[in-house]
C-alpha cells in the first residue's frame, strides 16, 4: 500500500502487544496452579482442576486448581494464625506493607495487564490504563488509612478473617478493591477470584510473598462457585465481602444468617444514562460508548439503559449510530481495539438469546453494518435497541454485556420515574448542561453513585455501593474502611440471657387488681400508632403484659401481618420526612425531647412500676432518654456528607442519604431508653420506621406515642406496633417495601430477620442476642448514624 493509500483509508493496522513475559510466567510455572495458602503453593497435581482460557480465541492458558473444603479450612487456618500478629503490627507497617504492594504492582504493571487481557479478553488499553493504575492507586490510598489508623479509627478494631469473593469483569480491581481496606485495616484474608479469571490473582499472591507480605495475611483459594460457598460457611471466617450476581448474593445472605459474620455484598445493576435535550450531544454520545462498551459491558454499573428526552432522540440516536460503525471488536492484545472478548461461550449465549427474547417482545434490534467480528473467540457486536417498552425484559434484566436499550421521557420527574424503575441502584449518569437541574435529579436517583457528565468514574477516595438489590456496603472511601472493622466497645458485649414470654405469678391475677374496688378504673387499652392515628389490632386480640414480678400491668394489642402491613404503607406514604430539611428534623427532635420531659414524671413512675427499677434508676433513663433524644436532635443537622477530591477536575460528594422505610425491634432492657436510642438516630437521618417493642414491655412505647403526637412529628413517619416481636421482626424482614431492618433483643430474632431479608436484599443492622448497656456511651453516636444513612457519591467533574 503506498503512503497516500494509507491516507486515504485510514484503516487501523494491528498492533499487538507483547505477551512474551506473561507466557514466560505461565511457563515457569507449567501451566499449572496450585492455591496460594500460607506465602507458598499448594501442590496443583493431587487436586483436581479445570481450566482458564483466552477468550479471545479459545485457548487454554493454564490448568486451575478446584478448591475443596480442605484447602479453604487449611487458607482459613493460615489467616487466624496470622492475624494477631498483622494487626499487632500496627498502622505504619501496615502502611509500609500497603505501600510495597502498590509499588510492586507499579513495577510489574505491563506483566499484570497483559495476563489480565489474556484471561479475561479485555482490550489491553483499559487494562493497562483503567484497571492496572487503578490497582496501584487503591492500595496507596489504603496504605495512607492503615498510617491513620491508630488516630482515625480508635474506637474501632479489625474484624478478623475476611472471606472475599471476586467476579470475572474486573479480576484484579476487585481484588485491589477487596484487600487493599481489609489488610490495610488489621484484617487477614482469604480470597476466591472467579473460575474464569484466577490468574492476576495468583500472580498478585506470589509477587505479594516475594515483596515481603507476611505469611498467611493474603492467601488465594482457587475454584468455581462451591468454593466459594465452602468460604463462606466456614466457621472461622469473620466476615464475608462478595462481588458478584445478585442471585449468589442472595444465597449467601442466606447462608451467613444468624451466623455473626459480617457481610457486604456488591451485586448486579440495570443502570440509567440519562440525556436532556440540553446535553452536550457529542459529549454524551461519547459517554454512551464508554458506559455500555468499556469491557464489553460487562461492568455491574453500565449504562445499559439510554433514556432520552423525546426531542432529541432522533439526533441523538443518528450520532450514535454513526460513532458505533466506527468502533472496532478484535482480540485483546490488539492496542487498537475498542472492544474485546466476551468473558467466555457461556456468557455469549446468555447475551444473544436475551437479544433474541427481545425481538420476540417486539423491540428492534440494531448493529453497525461496519464492524466485523474476529472469526474465533466469544465476540458480539455493539448493540442498540429501540422500542423497548420501560416493563420488558431487555429493561429489566441485566445482560451483561455490550447491549444498550433505549426509551424516552418527556420531563425530569418522568425521567426520575423511568430511571427507578429498576430492582437495583447501583449508578446512574445525567447529561445536561444545567447544573441545577443535574444536582436536582441526582439525590432522587435510587443508586450509590451518580455521574453528572461523565460515566464509569472510579477512584479509591470515593465509596462505590448500591441502593437495593444492587446490594449493600461500600467498597472506597472512608466509609469502604468501616466496613473491615467493628467497634471495640460492641467487641465485649455478652450474650443476653434468653428472655422467656413472662407469665403470670398471680393465678387468675388479670383482673383482680382493678376488681379490688367497688368501682374499677376507667380502662386505657393502649393501641398501635400507624400514620399518626392510634389504631386497633386488625385481629382484635390483645395479650396481658406482667411486670417482673408478675404483676398484672395492662393488655397490649397482638399485632398481625396485616397491621405490620398498614404500618410499612404508612411510613411509605411519610416520604415527605425523608425530603424535610435536616433542620426541621433536628426541631422535631427537640420537640419529643421537650414533651418528654414535660411527662418525665409519669414515665419514671411506669418504669418503676413496670420493670421494678429504683426511682432513681428510673429517672436515671428518663433523663438519659431526654439526653439522647438532644444527641440525635444535634446530629441531624450535623452528619453531613463530604467532598472527595479524586484525581480529576472535579469533585465527588458523598451525601449521607436515609434508606427509606425501616423495621426496628426493640429489647426488653430500659425499656423506654433502648427505644428512644433506636428511634431517634432513625427519624434523624429522614427515615420512617416501623418500631415494634420488645414483648415484655410494650407499654413504655404504647405511652410514648402521645409525646409523638404532640411534637409535630408527621403522620407516618414513626409507627408502632405491638406483639410477638420476633414474628413481627420476621414479617417486616420479609416485606419488599421495607428497605432495612434494624433487630435488638433476641440471638434467634437476628437470625430470623437476616434470612427473611433476602428478598429484596435489605441491609440488616443486628445484635446476634448480645446485651447492649443502653446507658452506655456507645448506645448512640456514629455506630447508628451509619446504618440509618446510605452514602450517595455525586461525580461533578468541572470545567469544559
Ligand atoms: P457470580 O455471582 O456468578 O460469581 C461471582 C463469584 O462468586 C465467583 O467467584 C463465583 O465463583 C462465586 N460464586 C458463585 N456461586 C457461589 C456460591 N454459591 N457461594 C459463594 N460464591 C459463589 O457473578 P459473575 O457472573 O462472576 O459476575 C457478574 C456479576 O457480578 C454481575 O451481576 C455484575 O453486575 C456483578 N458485579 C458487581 C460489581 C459491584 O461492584 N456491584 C462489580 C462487578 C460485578
Amino acid at each position: 500500500m503506498s503512503i497516500a493509500e494509507y491516507f486515504s483509508s485510514m484503516d487501523y493496522g494491528p498492533a499487538p502487544e507483547d505477551d512474551k513475559a506473561a507466557r514466560a510466567w505461565l511457563a515457569s510455572h507449567h501451566a499449572r496452579f496450585g492455591h496460594f495458602i500460607n506465602g507458598a503453593w499448594t501442590s496443583s497435581s493431587d487436586s483436581p482442576s479445570f481450566e482458564t482460557q483466552e477468550p479471545a480465541n479459545g485457548n487454554v492458558l493454564a490448568a486451575i486448581s478446584q478448591g475443596g473444603a480442605e484447602d479453604v479450612d487449611a487458607a482459613v487456618q493460615a489467616a487466624r494464625a496470622a492475624q494477631s500478629g498483622w494487626a499487632a503490627l500496627g498502622g505504619h507497617g501496615r502502611a509500609r506493607h500497603l505501600y510495597a504492594l502498590a509499588r510492586m504492582v507499579q513495577r510489574h504493571s505491563r506483566l499484570f495487564s497483559v495476563l489480565e487481557s489474556l484471561d479475561n479478553g479485555k482490550p489491553i488499553r483499559e487494562s493497562r490504563d483503567i484497571d492496572i493504575p487503578l490497582v496501584a492507586r487503591h492500595l496507596l490510598y489504603y496504605a495512607g488509612w492503615a498510617q491513620l489508623q491508630e488516630t482515625e479509627f480508635a474506637d474501632w478494631a479489625p474484624v478478623g478473617v475476611v472471606g472475599q469473593i471476586v467476579p470475572w469483569n474486573f479480576p484484579l480491581l476487585m481484588l485491589a478493591w477487596k484487600i487493599a481496606p481489609a489488610l490495610a485495616l488489621g484484617n487477614c484474608v482469604v480470597l476466591k477470584p472467579a473460575e474464569f479469571t484466577p490468574l492476576t490473582a495468583l500472580l498478585f499472591a506470589e509477587l505479594a510473598d516475594r515483596a515481603g507480605l507476611p505469611k498467611g495475611v493474603l492467601n488465594v483459594v482457587t475454584g468455581d462457585g462451591s468454593t466459594g460457598a465452602a468460604l463462606v460457611d466456614h466457621a472461622g471466617v469473620d466476615k464475608i465481602a462478595f462481588t458478584g450476581s445478585t442471585e449468589v448474593g442472595r444465597i449467601i445472605r442466606k447462608s451467613t444468617a444468624g451466623s455473626g459474620k459480617s457481610l457486604t455484598l456488591e451485586l448486579g445493576g440495570k443502570s440509567p444514562f440519562i440525556v436532556f435535550d440540553d446535553a452536550d450531544l457529542d459529549g454524551a454520545v461519547e459517554g454512551v460508548v464508554d458506559a455500555i462498551w468499556f469491557n464489553q459491558g460487562q461492568v455491574c454499573c453500565a449504562g445499559s439503559r439510554l433514556l432520552v428526552h423525546e426531542g432529541i432522540e432522533q439526533r441523538f440516536v443518528e450520532k450514535l449510530r454513526r460513532r458505533m460503525e466506527t468502533l472496532r471488536v478484535g482480540p485483546s492484545l490488539d492496542k487498537t481495539i475498542d472492544i474485546g472478548a466476551i468473558i467466555d461461550p457461556i456468557q455469549l449465549e446468555r447475551i444473544a438469546s436475551l437479544v433474541d427474547r427481545g425481538i420476540e417482545e417486539g423491540c428492534t434490534v440494531w448493529q453497525p453494518t461496519g464492524v466485523a467480528l474476529p472469526s474465533a473467540g466469544s465476540f458480539f457486536p455493539p448493540t442498540l435497541i429501540t422500542g423497548v417498552s420501560p416493563a420488558s425484559t431487555l429493561a429489566q434484566e441485566e445482560i451483561f454485556g455490550p447491549v444498550l436499550v433505549t426509551m424516552t421521557f418527556r420531563t425530569p420527574d418522568e425521567a426520575v420515574a423511568l430511571a427507578n424503575n429498576t430492582r437495583y441502584g447501583l449508578a446512574a449518569s445525567v447529561w445536561t448542561e444545567t447544573i441545577g437541574r443535574a444536582l436536582d435529579i441526582a439525590p432522587k436517583l435510587k443508586s450509590g453513585v451518580v455521574w453528572v457528565n461523565a460515566t464509569n468514574l472510579f477512584d479509591a477516595s470515593v465509596g462505590f455501593g448500591g441502593y437495593r438489590e444492587s446490594g449493600f456496603g461500600r467498597e472506597g472511601g472512608r466509609e469502604g474502611a468501616y466496613e473491615y472493622l467493628k467497634p471495640r466497645a460492641w467487641a465485649k458485649l455478652k450474650q443476653r440471657a434468653a428472655q422467656p414470654a413472662r407469665a403470670a405469678a398471680l393465678v387468675d391475677g388479670d383482673d383482680s387488681d382493678a376488681g379490688s374496688s367497688a368501682v374499677p378504673m376507667i380502662d386505657r387499652t393502649p393501641k398501635f400508632y400507624i400514620g399518626g392515628k392510634q389504631s386497633r389490632p386488625d385481629g382484635g386480640t390483645s395479650f396481658p403484659v406482667y411486670s417482673p414480678e408478675g404483676a398484672y400491668l395492662g393488655d397490649a394489642g397482638e399485632g398481625n401481618r396485616k397491621d405490620i402491613r398498614d404500618a410499612v404503607a404508612a411510613a411509605r406514604a411519610a416520604g415527605k420526612w425523608s425530603a424535610a430539611t435536616p433542620h426541621n428534623r433536628s426541631q422535631v427532635l427537640f420537640y419529643i425531647a421537650e414533651n418528654l420531659s414535660a411527662r418525665a414524671d409519669e414515665f419514671v413512675r411506669q418504669l418503676v412500676e413496670r420493670t421494678g427499677v429504683s426511682r432513681t434508676d428510673a429517672q436515671s433513663e428518663v433523663d438519659l432518654s431526654i439526653s439522647r433524644l438532644f444527641t440525635y436532635a444535634a446530629w441531624a443537622d450535623k452528619f453531613e456528607g463530604t467532598i472527595h477530591e479524586p484525581p480529576l477536575r472535579g469533585v465527588a460528594l458523598a451525601m449521607n442519604e436515609p434508606l427509606g422505610v425501616i423495621g426496628v425491634g426493640c429489647p426488653d432492657e430500659q425499656p423506654l431508653l433502648s427505644f428512644i436510642s433506636l428511634l431517634a438516630p432513625a427519624i434523624a437521618l429522614g427515615n420512617r420506621i416501623v418500631i415494634v417493642p420488645g414483648r415484655n414491655s410494650p407499654l413504655m412505647a404504647t405511652d410514648f406515642y402521645q409525646v409523638l403526637e404532640t411534637s409535630d412529628v408527621p403522620a407516618g413517619v414513626v409507627n408502632i406496633v405491638t406483639g410477638d416481636t420476633r414474628a413481627l421482626m420476621s414479617v417486616l424482614a420479609a416485606h419488599d417495601d421495607v428497605d432495612a431492618v434494624w433487630s435488638f433483643g433476641d440471638a434467634a430474632q437476628s437470625a430470623d430477620v437476616e434470612r427473611a431479608s433476602i428478598g429484596n436484599l435489605k441491609r440488616t443492622f443486628v445484635d446476634h442476642g448480645k446485651q447492649i448497656d443502653w446507658r452506655s456511651r456507645d448506645a448512640e453516636g456514629f455506630v447508628f448514624l451509619r446504618q440509618a444513612a446510605q452514602v450517595k457519591n455525586i461525580w461533578v467533574p468541572y470545567g469544559d
